[in-house]
């Protein structure tokens, strides 16, 4: 690797191996979600990654190369860390929270390398593969912010859901299962994803 249009084209390699594994981990999630709305953002956007390999298709073609991936030990770590989400949890509502949590990673994994490869062809002044690079950063960034509104309520079933849990203990406690109740929902209030 020599030169910036080398970096540019192993960068595209490892993108190109990233939507490939986001096709197939994509289909899994969404077999794994109750809640609809996620299922459909999840099945959204595994079409919209179908047209993103096709956009980087045509950027190794502007390169005079032939489309080929190069394993991204990153993503594929962050699939890994999804599987064991996928294991491990134990209730749909935190089953959800942790998808988003997992999918989101993979977006900002995207976006930070797709920003660099569109600084770089702009770099190399090659302006059709800075607009198709751009047009996929826009999904990534798209992507993200849905997965964030929809985290707003998700978390909060997943919050409600801890709290229903303290319920169910107190109740067997007598009294005193008031105020366990009102522990739990003031702690899930403390979530970090509602600060805004
Ligand atoms: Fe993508
Ligand atoms: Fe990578
Ligand atoms: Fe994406």
């Amino acid at each position: 690797m020599e030169t910036l249009e080398d970096l540019f084209e192993e960068t595209l390699k490892d993108v190109y191996f990233a939507e490939k594994a986001i096709i197939k981990a994509l289909p899994k999630m969404a077999k794994k979600t109750k809640s609809l709305e996620l299922r459909a953002a999840f099945q959204e956007h595994v079409e919209q990654t179908k047209g993103q390999v096709e956009r980087l298709d045509q950027v190794f073609k502007l390169l005079g190369k032939k489309s080929q991936g190069k394993e991204c030990p990153a993503l594929k770590g962050l699939v890994e860390e999804t599987e064991e989400l996928m294991s491990e949890a134990k209730s749909p509502e935190v089953m959800h929270a942790g998808l988003i949590g997992c999918a989101q990673a993979v977006e900002h994994y995207e976006i930070a390398r797709y920003g660099t490869l569109v600084a770089w062809a702009e770099e190399l002044d090659m302006p059709e593969a800075v607009e198709l690079l751009q047009a996929t950063l826009e999904e990534e960034k798209m992507t993200d912010e849905k997965l964030s509104q929809l985290a707003s309520s998700i978390n909060r079933e997943a919050g409600m859901a801890e709290g229903k849990h303290g319920e169910e203990e107190s109740k067997s406690k007598g009294k005193s299962g008031a105020a366990a109740k009102n522990a739990q929902s003031k702690k899930s209030s403390a979530q970090p994803s509602r600060k805004k």
